[in-house]
């Protein structure tokens, strides 16, 4: 295993690799970058087929928090968190416990929180052993129904900005995934008159939204090549691949989904093929702000001032995009990398 010539290492301050024998702990903290303040980020738990596959994906995610915070103008770095193991077998308290008292001995420059295969629940237990823990049941608790507010403005930016519409009425949206983030965002939409098309690999899922939304089901396999104005990835990453870019028919892909671009090279591969990508990890910042929020220490007020935010940084990157002849996704890297540059934002604690 490679770190420091890994493809995704990309200068990161520090990965730290932490076991425990007796919990069977098996863990990689990745600190990005903490230029402009301590690094949060979610912890996922994921039966990954190797440590390189648990490597690649925690560097690849913690570099994209540290973007994302920038983005947001939050006073946070960029870090995440992999514990390697099974969440439905190999989880237990004594792990969550291990697990805690390895992000204690960081002193702070890695904040923990839930992301896949964790949960709230589950860092309540963290927090037990480190005061580095966020997203807590007396706290912020369930990120997404902020993720799932933020990617619905982010939506309706995306189709004033391509369709000229203000309104989403009759606008068709096509949804993959309805986890957490995608069935409210569905919610939403549906009481914004849109006409949903929705696809899960769980069928019950689907059914709900037929029955409570009047939404139209599609085989998986099809949600991608359907004839609508936007395609809103809600699942996992990748979504627009060498595959899925010829399939596309919407002129406007935006959704709640991390790293939804295989590689950076699809972003500008979409704005060639006509089509507004608003970028992941700046549509689906709503999370991050509210957990962020936890820390700081500030208010429901601002968390809901920055989640709205979120519809006019799209609106700038699409015009910046536009003026600059660029892709979107380039124009937020930039727009990160201008704020990384930048004085620190001030940190307020709690
Ligand atoms: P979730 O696990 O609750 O939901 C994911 C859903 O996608 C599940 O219902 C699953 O069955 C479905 N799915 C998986 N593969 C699929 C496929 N091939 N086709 C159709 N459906 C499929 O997760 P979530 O919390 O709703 O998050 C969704 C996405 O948004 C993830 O990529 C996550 O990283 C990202 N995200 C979430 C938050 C948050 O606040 N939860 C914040 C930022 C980003």
């Amino acid at each position: 295993m490679s770190v420091f010539s890994a493809t995704d290492f990309d200068r990161h301050e520090q990965v730290i690799f932490g076991s425990h024998g007796e919990s069977g702990l098996r863990c990689i903290v990745a600190v990005h970058n903490t230029v402009r303040g301590p690094a949060l980020g979610g912890c996922r738990m994921w039966d990954y087929a190797s440590d390189d596959a648990a490597l690649k994906d925690v560097l690849r995610l913690s570099r994209g928090m540290t973007y994302k915070a920038a983005v947001a103008g939050l006073p946070f770095g960029g870090g995440k968190a992999v514990i390697i193991g099974d969440p439905h077998s190999e989880k237990s308290e004594a792990l969550l416990r291990a697990y805690g008292r390895f992000i204690d001995t960081l002193g702070g420059r890695y904040i923990t929180a839930e992301d896949v295969g964790t949960t709230v629940a589950d860092m309540d237990i963290v927090r037990q052993e480190t005061g580095f823990a966020t997203g807590l049941s007396g706290g912020a608790g369930d990120p997404s129904p902020a993720t799932a507010l933020g990617v619905y403005l982010g939506i309706r930016a995306a189709v004033e900005h391509a369709l000229g519409r203000d309104s989403l009425a009759g606008i068709r949206i096509a949804v993959q995934g309805l986890g957490s983030v995608g069935y409210r965002l569905c919610r939403h939409l549906a009481e914004a008159g849109a006409e949903l098309f929705v696809s899960d690999i769980r069928a019950g899922a689907m059914d709900k939204a037929v029955r409570d939304l009047h939404a139209q089901a599609v085989d998986p396999g099809e949600i991608h090549g359907l004839e609508v104005d936007v395609f809103a990835p809600c699942a996992l990453g990748e979504a627009i691949n060498d595959d899925t870019l010829g399939r596309l028919k919407a002129p406007i892909v935006a959704g709640a989904a991390n790293n939804q671009l295989a590689e950076p090279r699809h972003g500008p591969e979409l704005m060639r093929r006509g089509v507004l990508y608003a970028p992941d990890y700046v549509i689906n910042a709503g999370g991050l702000i509210k957990v962020a929020d936890e820390v700081t220490g500030h208010s429901p007020a601002m968390v809901a001032k920055k989640v709205e935010g979120i519809h006019q940084t799209l609106r700038q990157i699409f015009a910046r995009a536009k003026a600059e002849n660029a892709a979107t996704s380039v124009i937020a890297d930039k727009l990160a990398e201008e704020r990384l540059l930048g004085p620190p934002p001030a940190f307020i604690a709690a």
